[in-house]
């Protein structure tokens, strides 16, 4: 029984709410935020989806069919349903508003801000959500970090369900096959959910090992600019996504585990989240780095590794090195297209080319500070 507050006109008058900030704006609607006032309680801050003007008796249901399933989940890792508005037009879904956004964008905007500790308690909340979800027999089906809402506490919680489908208590078989049709997010879906739409918790498994490594790159596209095609195939043949830059290695085997081609060998999500506690009990077993936890049966899909500094012979090696080539066009339209001119850069030329986040500046500056050194001639012998 969905849990979902309806709200009718009248109550409206005291259920008040105001839109206040475009958050999104997408090709069925927007976000908002919003403050809500219920009498008893006190004014917060809300989230407040709405579906555009022009819509069909089918997206409307859709629309309100995810508040409905989002209705009936009561948990700190799970994005809260507020209420649902359906008298007024636009119809309204209001959730518990989280202050920093999609996890994929907060990452991006964050490159390299966070300890391993912070990464893994994200993971751990999300592996904590997704748990409970496992534990209601919900399949999500779109576990992704852009799926994933961060609040000022750094909590995480799950959240688009469009794609969900419940699964009954009674039912036979407790894995739920699609029908046809739908769009598949091939990069974080298992292999049998994409080869026969077998969509379980141990598929949403696979995704979530997907998840970590998006966490633990700061929120990198996974298998990068591979076509969709080509990601298939090479999970196929066993290749798997290697670890992130600093990632360390009891993390990468977990995401491992998480993509075992046979998925009752995978972790479940209690598994998932007692590992993760051990992990964060035990600090100094996230300080170990690089691949000495790789299985050696099985090969990684190492991309052209980043080359090391001292081997960077142009702006392109460099910014690769430091994982930094969305930045490539800029250098090169500011007229920085050498690694000389790159040395004398500060903070004011890297505003200047367009690098304004914090988290990127310090990265670029202190592989500038490298790379003088580096570049600086050998001190007079007397
Ligand atoms: P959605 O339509 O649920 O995929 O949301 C689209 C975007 O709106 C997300 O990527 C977030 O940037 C923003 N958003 C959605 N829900 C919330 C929320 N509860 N709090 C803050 N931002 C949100």
């Amino acid at each position: 029984m969905a849990r979902a507050v309806l709200m009718n006109a009248a109550q409206l008058a005291s259920y008040s709410q105001t839109k206040q900030a475009l958050l999104d704006s997408g090709e069925f609607g927007e976000v908002c935020r919003g403050r809500l006032r219920v009498p008893g309680r006190r004014e917060n801050y809300v989230a407040i989806k709405t579906l555009k003007g022009g819509y069909t008796e089918k997206q409307r249901r859709d629309f309100l069919s995810e508040a409905s399933i989002m209705g009936q989940f009561q948990h700190p890792n799970i994005i809260h349903l507020e209420g649902v508005i359906t008298t007024s037009c636009p119809v309204m879904i209001l959730t518990e508003y989280m202050e920093n956004g999609a996890l994929d964008s907060f990452l991006r905007m964050n490159d390299g801000q966070f300890t391993p500790i912070q990464l893994v308690g994200m993971l751990r909340g999300i592996a904590a959500g997704m748990k409970y979800l496992s534990e209601m027999s919900f399949v999500h089906r779109d576990l992704a970090a852009r799926n994933i809402l961060v609040n000022s506490n750094l909590v995480c919680k799950v959240s688009d369900f469009g794609l969900s489908r419940f699964l009954t208590e009674n039912s036979s078989d407790p894995t739920y096959t699609s029908s046809l049709g739908g769009k598949i997010p091939i990069r974080w879906t298992a292999p049998e959910a994409i080869a026969y739409r077998k969509f379980t918790s141990a598929s949403d498994a696979w995704s979530y090992g997907i998840v970590m490594w998006e966490v633990m790159s700061y929120g990198e596209r996974p298998y990068w600019d591979m076509s969709n095609q080509d990601v298939i195939n090479a999970i196929e043949q066993d290749y798997r996504l290697p670890p992130p830059p600093d990632c360390p290695s009891s993390l990468h085997s977990l995401m491992l585990d998480c993509w075992q081609k046979e998925r009752a060998n995978r972790p479940r999500f209690c598994d998932v989240v007692a590992a993760l506690d051990r992990l964060i009990r035990n600090p100094a077993s996230l300080k170990v780095t690089l691949a000495e936890g790789r299985s050696v049966s099985q090969p990684l899909l190492d991309q052209r590794p980043p080359p090391p500094l001292s081997a960077c012979a142009s702006v392109s090696d460099w910014l690769r090195a430091i994982k930094m080539e969305r930045y490539e066009q800029s250098f090169l339209q500011a007229g920085f297209n050498s690694l000389d001119m790159v040395s004398q850069l500060n903070t004011d030329d890297l505003l200047r080319v367009g690098v304004t986040l914090a988290g990127h500046q310090k990265k670029m500056l202190s592989s500038i500070q490298t790379l003088r050194i580096h570049k600086a001639p050998p001190p007079l012998l007397y």
